[in-house]
């Protein structure tokens, strides 16, 4: 002892034994944050950077929105997406290889880590199979936003002015005066419009503000944000699809036209026919 009373911090070994509890659990947040926390202890503690890879790679491979099921293997393989650079695609591979390898790696689904990787190296490394990939991914990500911009149609963001919360409302009620939902506060405030928060901010509740602590900050699965549930905003998006009352528009005024041709030839029809008539009588 050095004479100075120092106050006792959490014991990384602990922390990544929580943090491998979330793992087993398959909440890699959380695991990722337990790991983090020991890591920030010591740099060094054996098997942070190992139970980090696995929590990194199979949150990466969970699908990114409820309509997609197509991997992100950029983001599995941890380098920029469309990156051009098979250099440091291979050296990421590489480095990931010797961490994951559940010959060494001992955590829970550090296999299924493995094997994940091993995919995405599948994909990024061939050149033919990796340009077809980036057009899809490039597809899906162009009808993502696409979707994004109907939903702000839809809907908008607001904050509570009092307990900072961020809620997700039908535009109908854009300027008025509502009673926020979070039973802590309950007070009434006016929606005003403010920009669509990332779907990452959303999803892991980041608040980083200067000037005041949010209330509750403190609680690890804290989240103030609250977007309308996905139905509710599908649900909307469908119907005001402007494509399918479009193509009903188109169809209806195609039946129109042949109905009026229909006739019109009738009507010639009719025509010969009476004037036969009347020559025979003639
Ligand atoms: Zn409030």
């Amino acid at each position: 002892m050095d004479g100075r009373t120092r106050k006792p911090g959490p014991d990384p070994g602990v922390l990544l034994r929580v943090s491998e509890h979330f793992l087993l659990r398959r909440h890699y947040e959380d695991c990722r944050k337990y790991a983090l926390q020991a890591q920030q202890i010591n740099p060094n503690f054996t098997g942070v950077t190992e139970i980090l890879a696995v929590a990194d790679v199979l949150l990466a491979a969970k699908p990114r929105t409820s309509t997609t099921t197509l991997p992100d293997w950029y983001e599995i393989m941890q380098v920029d997406r469309f990156s051009q650079n098979a250099y440091q695609i291979r050296q990421k591979f590489y480095y990931l290889y010797g961490i994951l390898n559940p010959s060494n790696n001992k955590f829970p689904f550090a296999d299924e880590a493995f094997d994940t990787l091993r995919d995405a190296w599948f994909v990024l490394s061939n050149p033919v199979k990796k340009v077809e990939y980036d057009d899809l991914l490039k597809k899906l990500l162009d009808n993502d936003e696409n979707l994004n911009g109907k939903r702000d149609d839809f809907a908008f963001w607001t904050v509570c002015p009092y307990c900072y919360y961020v809620y997700e409302y039908p535009r109908v009620y854009l300027e008025c005066c509502l009673r926020c939902p979070n039973e802590k506060c309950s007070k009434a405030f006016t929606c005003v419009e403010i920009d669509r928060p990332s779907v990452e901010v959303i999803k892991e509740g980041r608040y980083i503000c200067t000037g005041f602590l949010p209330v509750g900050l403190q609680n690890g699965n804290w989240n103030p944000y609250v977007p309308l549930s996905n139905e509710q905003v599908n649900a909307n998006v469908n119907v005001n699809g402007s494509d399918d009352a479009g193509k009903f528009v188109e169809m209806m005024m195609m039946m129109m036209m042949m109905m009026m041709m229909m006739m019109m030839m009738m009507t010639v029809v009719l025509m010969v026919l009476r004037s036969r008539v009347i020559n025979r009588l003639m």
